[in-house]
């Protein structure tokens, strides 16, 4: 009997318990569904998708199938295919993936099928880890503690790369996967094969680990994991990621856990409060204090192209611009500056990093957004004004970051600062102190 294997977030052959379900009782039929989303991203960002999914059709010996979606038509028209009873997939938690899994589950019992679920993209699925009374945590720190005691299986075993049965794809991989390259984009798809993607983790583990506590705030230098998008896009899991570091007993590698524990926060938030993905959680400022109109359009604009005259905010811009990636320390000082300097609701720079981020994850977007707004649980207050000069100072000292990126910076083609900061400041306190009263 063959039985599906819906890929969704967990492009991925190792530790993948849906893909081994699905291979339980046979070779499996595997399909990933191009949907109508995806529309709406950068032509980057869809590129990185197409080269993915490319590489797991390798690993799959040729055999996953790409479909043009919604998944519900495209997930059923495979199990029709191929005769299968069952979809096996991993569990969603995302408002989308929630409703996109339920009318998949629908279109498959309405002719007799069924979907079935079986791990998550989380070490602990959101809605776990809960305080002794039953509900939810809001500050992260005893959430991290909770977490680390409630603990996680050891990663599945792997799956069988040869227990795939050939499904027909109606979308252009290649094509796709090629989007405005010049030069030979296969040559850079082998960056995306799920074994690089360890050997990544281990090379980590293995050496840049050890700066990680010290220097994980410095865009100048490469002291990160670089793991948000294979983690996005399930070509390794938390589980797999966790059980190498857990071999360290460094403080380094603690603080590297706890990283990965915030993506578990995030995604456990918004499953609590859907509505986190669009409202503030807290709503600190009167609504009328956000600006609009034309002025507001203007703004968002100069931010979003990076020419507001502070060098850090612009080179991060230009750096997402460019690559579709933003150092962390660098995206918490744009996403503050757009809402605190310019008061643009954080909604409209999320929206802007949803299209380009290549590691863009709903819960982790949106969260962080509200995170560094302080409107959202266990928030930065808002009062905490970052200092776009003082930032750039401390965490780009030899301004190696912005020299990077702005190559007119130090020639009279580089902007003046398009706003006072200490001015623009004072005007975000003022509106939190209306909120306050309002409140
Ligand atoms: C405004 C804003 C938007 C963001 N949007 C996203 C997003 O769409 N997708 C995304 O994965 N991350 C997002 N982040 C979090 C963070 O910037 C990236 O996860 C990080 O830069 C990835 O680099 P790394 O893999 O080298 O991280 P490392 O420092 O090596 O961390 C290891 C892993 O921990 C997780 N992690 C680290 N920091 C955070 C964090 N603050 N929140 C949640 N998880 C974290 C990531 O999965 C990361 O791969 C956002 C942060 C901000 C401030």
């Amino acid at each position: 009997m063959t039985s599906v294997w819906w890929v969704r977030r967990d492009a991925r052959l190792a530790d993948n318990p849906a893909l081994v379900s699905a291979q339980e009782d046979g070779p499996a039929a595997a399909v990933a569904v191009w949907t109508p989303a995806i529309r709406l991203w950068s032509g980057r960002r869809r590129a990185h998708l197409a080269r993915v999914w490319w590489s797991l059709r390798e690993d799959t010996g040729g055999a996953l199938g790409v479909r043009r979606g919604p998944a519900d038509d495209a997930v059923l028209a495979v199990a029709r295919e191929h005769d299968a009873p069952v979809v096996w997939a991993a569990q969603e938690f995302s408002p989308a993936g929630v409703r996109e899994q339920e009318a998949v589950a629908a279109a498959l019992r309405a002719d007799g099928r069924e979907l079935r679920f079986i791990g998550s993209p989380y070490a602990v699925a959101p809605g776990r880890v809960r305080k002794g009374d039953g509900t939810e945590f809001k500050v992260f720190t005893p959430f991290l503690r909770a977490w680390r005691e409630h603990g996680w299986r050891s990663p599945a075993p792997d799956a069988d790369p040869d227990g795939f049965v050939r499904v027909e794809s109606d979308v252009d991989l290649d094509q796709r996967a090629a989007h405005g390259d010049a030069d030979d984009p296969l040559a850079e798809r082998a960056e995306f094969r799920e074994a690089r993607i360890h050997d990544q983790l281990a090379d980590f583990l293995a050496g840049d680990i050890d700066r990680y506590a010290s220097e994980r705030d410095r865009p100048d230098l490469d002291a990160t994991s670089h793991l948000s998008a294979p983690l996005a896009y399930g070509q390794i899991h938390p589980r797999t990621v966790l059980a190498a570091s857990s071999r360290l007993r460094s403080d380094a590698a603690r603080k590297f856990e706890s990283e990965v524990a915030w993506r578990e926060f995030h995604a456990d938030v918004l499953h609590h409060h859907p509505r986190a993905q669009r409202e503030s959680l807290t709503p600190v400022i009167p609504e009328d204090a956000w600006a609009t109109g034309s002025e507001a359009d203007e703004a968002f604009m100069a931010w979003r192209d990076g020419r507001t005259g502070f060098p850090l905010v612009d080179a991060g811009m230009r750096e997402l611009a460019a690559t579709g990636t933003m150092h962390n320390r660098v995206r918490m000082v744009v996403a503050s500056f757009l809402v605190k300097d310019l008061h643009l609701p954080w909604q409209r720079g999320a929206a802007y990093f949803r299209k380009a981020l290549l590691d863009y994850d709903h819960a982790q977007n949106q969260l962080n957004w509200q995170w560094v707004a302080g409107t959202g649980r266990d928030a930065a207050p808002y009062f905490r004004i970052f200092n776009p000069e003082s930032q750039a100072k401390k965490f780009d000292p030899d301004r190696r970051y912005v020299e990077r990126w702005l190559p007119e910076l130090d020639t009279p083609a580089y902007p003046e600062p398009m706003v006072d900061h200490k001015a623009e400041r004072e005007v975000s306190l003022a509106d939190f102190q209306r909120g306050k009263e309002l409140r």
